[in-house]
């Protein structure tokens, strides 16, 4: 793209009828050193393949296609995806999908890159986790959403969220990009971040059984432990008075601590228990393994 400002952004969108949407995350980046940044941060080989998720009006699509031997860009509304084949069309290496990332059969990629929408960071995330498993992905979030994923155990933005990213991936934060970089502007600035598979780290017996005790317990983040599984087992219709018994059998695992002080290892731990509990048949089986 030989220009590139917020203005530009602008009368793109004016010309392919695009109103940018909250709702589907929409918020273009305007600057073509901050593209090159986060392109730069994959360290994309010539025979990698990419996938990049919200190709927008293609900012970093046109960067990744130069550099990566194939280049698979998903784009959910069709107006952009209209921009993408006019702009991008003929280049070769480049496949533009239209579709829903949650949705769609996912391509076998070596890399991701991409600037988010923000309104779905969190199923974009786990999906890109559990499912494509790429060898590594530089992703673009909201500042406060990312300092969650990076964030020390005793803070207040140790949550579940960073609980659930880093039983299975290392979050690394590359750099911040300003807001004013953006159009629409949004609220709050981004931060870059890169993730990769977790390799070695501790793992519950069943992974199903660890996201639904999170799930249950981290509701309540500010609370202690104990008085978190009290409520949790009361809806599950156990007897709450069982909290004692697990907080008992687990050890170096200490009802008095606040969720936020519970480091990964300590709740594979408990969820390995609860494990035993649900075998037998002491707690019921999980229902919903949503994260
Ligand atoms: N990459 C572009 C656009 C980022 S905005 C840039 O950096 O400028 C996020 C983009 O993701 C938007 O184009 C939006 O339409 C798209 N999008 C939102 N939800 C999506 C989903 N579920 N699957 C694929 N694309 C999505």
């Amino acid at each position: 793209m030989r220009l590139l400002n917020r203005h530009h952004i602008r009368s793109e969108l004016n010309k392919y009828g695009v109103k940018p949407r909250k709702k589907l995350g929409q918020s273009f980046l305007a600057n073509v050193q901050v593209a090159q940044r986060i392109v730069d941060a994959a360290e994309i080989a010539a025979e990698d393949t990419v996938l990049e998720i919200g190709g927008g009006l293609g900012v970093l699509t046109e960067i990744l296609v130069s550099r990566a031997k194939r280049v698979y860009v998903v784009e959910i509304d069709e107006r952009l995806v209209a921009a993408l084949r006019e702009k991008l069309g003929d280049v070769g290496g480049l496949s533009v999908i239209h579709g829903d990332f949650l949705e769609m059969n996912l391509p076998d990629v070596k890399k991701v890159v991409s600037n988010l929408p923000f309104s779905a960071s969190s199923p974009i995330t786990f999906r890109i986790l559990r499912e494509l498993k790429p060898e590594s992905s530089i992703l673009m979030y909201q500042k406060e959403f990312a300092e969650r994923m990076v964030a020390e155990r005793g803070s207040k933005e140790y949550s579940r969220l960073t609980v659930a990213v880093n039983y299975i991936a290392e979050v690394e934060p590359l750099f911040e990009v300003p807001s004013h970089f953006f159009y629409p502007k949004p609220a709050v600035n981004s931060l870059v971040v890169r993730m990769t598979p977790r390799k070695g780290g501790i793992r519950a017996r069943s992974d199903r059984v660890f996201y639904w005790m999170l799930r249950g317990v981290y509701s309540y983040p500010k609370k202690q432990l104990r008085r978190a599984l009290q409520i949790w087992l009361k809806n599950l219709n156990v007897d709450r008075r069982l909290a004692d018994d697990i907080l008992d059998s687990v050890e170096h695992v200490d009802g008095k601590m606040r969720l936020r002080n519970l480091s990964v290892e300590e709740l594979v731990r408990l969820s390995d228990h609860i494990t035993d509990l649900i075998e037998e048949g002491v707690i019921p089986h999980p229902k919903d393994a949503r994260i």
